[in-house]
């Protein structure tokens, strides 16, 4: 049986930034509801060791997140399974639709959706993900420190990721199946003039190679796009970068984007273009990407809307327990 609910902020978003706003929103006496999507746990939970989450030295991604939904949930959030297949923003309260058939009438809310890499697709890419192939060189870089690795992409991405993998890896291979590079000039001087950096230029990924116990990779098979000759380079990481997209479909015509898509917000803020409307993580981040500047975004974002509840009365009444759902 369907139902409507009545409350005071909806998170949409089980990442680290939905999550955080559960615990901040939940302290904050706001009965939040937390709606979880496809993807319980968000990007971490396709992830295996995470090195960089302050107070754990290692942690496994998915085991992260299993325990930031149980604080947030130990805090008073409603964690809810489902996915929020349209929202209304034209005016408050917020009308948000589950695919359950549930209905969640809300006064504000917190999107935190995420994003996305973009991949090319290759059986071998999808066999070695976690295991030497990557889409975030801040993420495991440090995994690859004195071996050979390569990129795969020819804009910002890809040009940055070399420049910041030079940190670690003996040497660094750029292919890229044009003859120029996409990135910003200056990037592309200092790839240039790094000796670690050996751009190669008019090919393209056809398979990661490696080995199957251990899994591991040993190296890649690149075609040339001219005269379709073969060649092998060894790496023990490949690092694809040709891009991100944020999970933006929700409010993609509603509210103002920037590079590309992400959901822009007030500088030093979470406040969309809509009233009452924040966004955190990735969506809104183009630049850094990182589960704990996710989880900050996401600690703003519950402050803001706590700060936007009290000075904008409530136009109907909420539920008094989040948990007490009305039937229709
Ligand atoms: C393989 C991999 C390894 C990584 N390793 C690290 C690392 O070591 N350290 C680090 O700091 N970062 C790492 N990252 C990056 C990190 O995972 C992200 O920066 C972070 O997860 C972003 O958090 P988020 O909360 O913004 O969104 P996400 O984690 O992307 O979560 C988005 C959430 O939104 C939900 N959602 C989407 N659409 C809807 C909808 N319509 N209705 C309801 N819910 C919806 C999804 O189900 C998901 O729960 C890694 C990423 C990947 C892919």
């Amino acid at each position: 049986m369907s139902q409507t609910r009545h409350i005071k902020v909806l998170i949409i978003g089980s990442g680290p930034a939905g999550y955080t706003a559960g615990v901040y929103a939940a302290r904050a006496m706001l009965n939040p509801v937390l709606v979880q999507g496809i993807e319980p746990g968000g990007q971490l939970t396709t992830t295996t060791e995470v090195e960089n989450w302050p107070g754990d030295t290692e942690v496994q991604g998915p085991d992260l997140m299993v325990r930031m939904e149980a604080h947030a949930k130990a805090m008073g959030c409603e964690i809810v399974g489902d996915i929020i297949t349209s929202l209304d923003l034209s005016k408050r309260p917020f009308v948000a639709k589950g695919d359950s058939g549930n209905t969640y009438i809300t006064e504000a809310v917190i999107l935190a959706t995420g994003a996305r890499a973009k991949w090319l697709g290759l059986p071998s890419e999808e066999k070695f993900k976690g295991f030497g192939v990557s889409a975030c060189a801040t993420c495991d870089g440090f995994f690859y420190r004195g071996q050979e690795i390569v990129v795969i992409g020819g804009g910002n991405t890809a040009v940055e990721e070399a420049l910041f993998l030079t940190n670690f890896a003996s040497k660094v291979t750029l292919v890229h199946r044009r003859d120029e590079l996409r990135a910003e000039k200056i990037l592309i001087d200092r790839l240039m003039k790094n000796p670690k950096i050996e751009p190669l230029w008019d090919h393209e990924l056809v398979e990661v190679t490696g080995t199957d116990t251990p899994l591991g990779v040993e190296g890649i098979k690149v075609k040339h796009v001219k005269t379709g000759a073969i060649t092998e380079i060894p790496a023990k990481g490949v690092f694809v970068a040709i891009g991100h997209a944020p999970a933006n479909e929700l409010v993609k015509d509603v509210l103002e984007l920037h590079n590309g898509g992400y959901v822009t917000v007030k500088p030093g803020t979470s406040e969309t273009s809509v009233p009452g409307v924040f966004a955190a993580g990735d969506l809104t981040d183009h630049k850094y990407r990182q589960a704990v500047t996710s989880a900050g975004m996401g600690c703003m974002a519950a402050l803001d809307a706590e700060r936007f509840l009290a000075e904008h009365p409530a136009t109907v009444e909420a539920e008094a327990e989040a948990s007490a759902p009305a039937a229709e």
